[in-house]
């Protein structure tokens, strides 16, 4: 009998996780992993990091386990579901005992009147950053946009990308400005308290933003507002809108709604076709139904579809949500949804030092948390907030003022360190050195933002065979 084959559409962080995930099991079915993209697999929320110029494109890379068949270029235009067989842009086909669709999200255009050119082409001062091969477009403009007087550039959108790129091309030398349509800049995330205080973070690191206005066209003479501000501008970037991309399940006639519904099997209304990653429309456990658009919650779905067609028993219900801005001179943590959350509020603020820690306390357990400007005790509080600590009546007031950080030599073992592969402080400290962390439980490999606690972690661990 031959062994069952599994084709994954898009070769993307959740496509490759899965892939890892399977290839760990034994007897795993045949893999095949199609992508539309030239590149191999990558890590694309260090995307920024590459604009900045502190990583290096190659250092992006994401190991597909040997055996697994990546087939680069390849885009699927079509899923023939009766004949269990997907066509490809070269209009080949590929059958399929299992599919799973991992295509992602994809960029939208914002209404700006002059983006698009009459050819159809967009103006050459628009970018979108999405892509490695944007990011490659976008960090050439910047080169060749170098003289005596620095270039500018605006970024539609103050989300966690935008940000993320705005510091990017500030620190490559670009004057830098930010437009948000929203009241205060990472609406979806934090309130219009840190708003305003990420907002005074970005004006002291010399980028301007403007919130509560829509950019509205693009002229010769710049970016023209709603507000009726003209910015001058050099470069455009979107960074606004995203959604997930499911033109290919919906014309395969799979139930779409914001994103390709799943249950929570993370089967689509096909039961031999999945969705995983940011273009699947999940339930939580309490019937609530959403996209996501982060890596932990991608790759967490990757993990429980591997361990399901391995014939393991398991069930993706949500996950937690903890974001974190990558950004040169900008800190910010977000765990749970601390806009939404219910409970009681305990927050200090600091303006004078760019500071809002916020924490949502209900039944003594944070459910939810907003850090700006200083993560000394980010690992504290994730800690707090994954394993529902009761804390004591004074305990989230401590968290939030007393500004020495905890050492993560003091992190107990089951203390989750890696949100992004799950991966506790004991895992860490099992292993000899950074390549081998990576390598074996894949912290640091996602966001990266527990980079820091992982080098600390490894540099006092205890020695083998002599007690701590
Ligand atoms: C610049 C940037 C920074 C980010 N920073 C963070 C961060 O700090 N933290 C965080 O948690 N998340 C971050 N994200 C979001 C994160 O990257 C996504 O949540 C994650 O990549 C989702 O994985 P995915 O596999 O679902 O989608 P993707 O990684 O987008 O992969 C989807 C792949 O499928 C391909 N594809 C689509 N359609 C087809 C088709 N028909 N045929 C073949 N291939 C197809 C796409 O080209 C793409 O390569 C960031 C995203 C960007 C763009």
């Amino acid at each position: 009998m031959s062994r069952e084959r599994v084709v994954v559409v898009g070769a993307g962080m959740a496509a490759v996780r899965f892939a890892q995930e399977l290839a760990d099991r034994p007897g795993a079915p045949e893999v095949v992993v199609l992508g539309d993209e030239r590149h191999a697999p990558y890590n694309r929320i260090l995307l920024s990091a590459v604009l900045e110029g502190t990583h290096d494109p190659g250092a992006l890379a994401m190991p597909v386990p040997a055996g697994v068949d990546l087939r680069l270029d390849a885009r699927v235009v079509e899923v023939h579901r009766a004949q269990r067989e997907v066509e490809l842009a070269d209009r080949s086909r590929l059958g399929y005992d299992r599919l799973v669709l991992a295509t992602g999200s994809i960029p939208t255009l914002p209404p700006i009147r002059g983006l698009v050119k009459v050819d159809g082409r967009l103006d050459d001062r628009v970018h979108a950053f999405r892509s490695l091969d944007d990011c490659r477009r976008l960090a050439a403009a910047v080169a060749a946009t170098t003289g005596p007087v620095p270039a500018s550039a605006v970024v539609v959108g103050g989300g966690l990308l935008g940000l993320q790129v705005a510091r990017a091309l500030a620190v490559r030398g670009l004057r830098t400005e930010v437009v948000e349509g929203g009241e205060h800049l990472l609406r979806s995330q934090v309130g219009p308290a840190a708003g305003a205080i990420l907002a005074r973070d970005l004006a002291r690191l010399g980028t301007t933003s403007y919130t509560g206005a829509r950019a509205v066209r693009l002229t010769d003479d710049g970016l023209r507002l709603d507000n009726g501000v003209t910015l001058e501008t050099d470069l455009v970037v979107l960074t606004a809108g995203g959604r997930p991309s499911t033109a290919l399940a919906r014309r395969a006639g799979l139930e779409v709604r914001r994103g390709v519904v799943v249950d929570h099997r993370l089967r689509t209304s096909d039961p031999l076709v999945h969705a995983i990653g940011d273009c699947a429309e999940t339930e939580d456990a309490d019937g609530r139904r959403r996209t996501t658009g982060f890596v932990p919650p991608a790759w967490e779905q990757a993990g429980v579809l591997a361990a399901l067609l391995a014939g393991e028993d398991a069930t993706y219900d949500g996950s937690r949500v903890v974001a974190r801005l990558r950004a040169t001179g900008l800190d910010v943590a977000v765990l749970g949804e601390p806009e939404r959350a219910e409970g009681e509020v305990v927050e200090v603020s600091n303006p004078v030092t760019g500071s809002h820690r916020r924490l949502v306390v209900r039944d003594g357990r944070i459910v939810a948390a907003t850090l700006v400007g200083d993560l000394a005790r980010v690992g504290l509080i994730t800690q707090h907030f994954d394993r529902g600590t009761v804390l004591g009546l004074t305990e989230p007031s401590d968290l939030l003022m007393v500004d020495r950080p905890t050492r993560p030599a003091r992190l107990p073992d089951d203390a989750e360190v890696c949100a992004c592969a799950g991966v506790s402080a004991g895992r860490v400290r099992g292993c000899s050195s950074l390549a081998e962390v990576r390598d074996t439980t894949r912290a640091t490999t996602g966001c990266g933002g527990c980079a820091e606690t992982v080098r600390t972690l490894l540099a006092t661990r205890p020695l083998q065979g002599v007690p701590s």
